[in-house]
């Protein structure tokens, strides 16, 4: 079975798990189609322009039956999907396709480790990942605060890529989807523990749902800006109020 297909099987059993049937009744027909005539032109197109794949994101809000934490973890796993389904769309025969979308995929830079071993071993202090922690910060007092779910979604952006690619070699995908919807992943209680007591050694609330925030809780100030912590690993986990940036180094992030 070419991973083009294991890919829309997936999606589909995602879609159903999460309900969202209308969606998983229209990667049925694109699967239908291309296990019928070879044909993967209809997933292709599907993607681009209005009201296509590329605007579905599962979210609560979109009557999905997930949690916070597992609307950050599967919406994760389903845009990569979303990704793969894509791009191997274009030839779904070419296993050299298949194989430049993986690599692409495992190359995604993690901090936290390789899922599911969660080695912690990492190759160098500089590294660091996805977007960092969201939090809004008081340009006048420097509260600052994040929610769970933020704390979720950084986990996540760091961890299913390397999930991912391990399924794929295990074909295992499916396997995949129920077990990050049961939150069974090896290792990440640890790395939420890290998250946490990292975040708490910074002076950062974690509220337990995320609220817009008009005037700083301490000070009343006006002046709330975001502001993105990376992970990184020095001489142990650190929150570091800066981004690596390959040519310049660290650099404060203010925006
Ligand atoms: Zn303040």
């Amino acid at each position: 079975m070419t991973l083009f297909e294991q890919t829309l099987i997936t999606m589909e059993h995602l879609l159903i798990q999460v309900n969202a049937p209308r969606w998983a009744s229209r990667i049925r027909e694109d699967l239908e189609l291309w296990r019928s005539k070879g044909d993967a032109s209809q997933h292709r197109v599907r993607y681009g322009g209005h009201s296509t794949y590329s605007d579905w994101v599962i979210h609560r809000q979109n009557g999905h039956d997930v949690s916070e934490t597992q609307q950050a973890w599967i919406g994760r796993v389903f845009s990569q999907l979303q990704y793969l389904g894509q791009f191997l769309a274009e030839d779904p025969s070419d296993q050299r396709l298949e194989r430049k979308h993986v690599n692409a995929i495992a190359g995604t830079r993690s901090v936290l480790g390789n899922a599911p071993a969660m080695e912690w071993s990492l190759e160098t202090a500089e590294r660091s990942c996805g977007e960092g922690v969201r939090t809004e910060r008081c340009a006048d007092c420097a509260y600052s605060e994040t929610s769970r779910m933020e704390v979720e979604t950084f986990m996540a952006d760091d961890v299913v890529p390397g999930l991912l690619v391990s399924a794929i070699r295990r074909q295992d995908l499916i396997r995949l989807v129920d077990r990050v919807l049961a939150g069974r992943i090896k290792g990440v209680g640890d790395a939420r523990r890290i998250v946490l007591e990292a975040l708490r050694s910074e002076n950062v609330d974690v509220t337990a749902t995320w609220r817009p925030r008009d005037r700083c809780p301490a000070c009343e100030s006006s002046d709330m800006r975001v502001f993105r912590w990376d992970l990184a690993y020095g001489a142990g986990f650190q929150l570091l109020p800066w981004r690596y940036n390959h040519t310049a180094g660290w650099q404060e992030t203010t925006g």
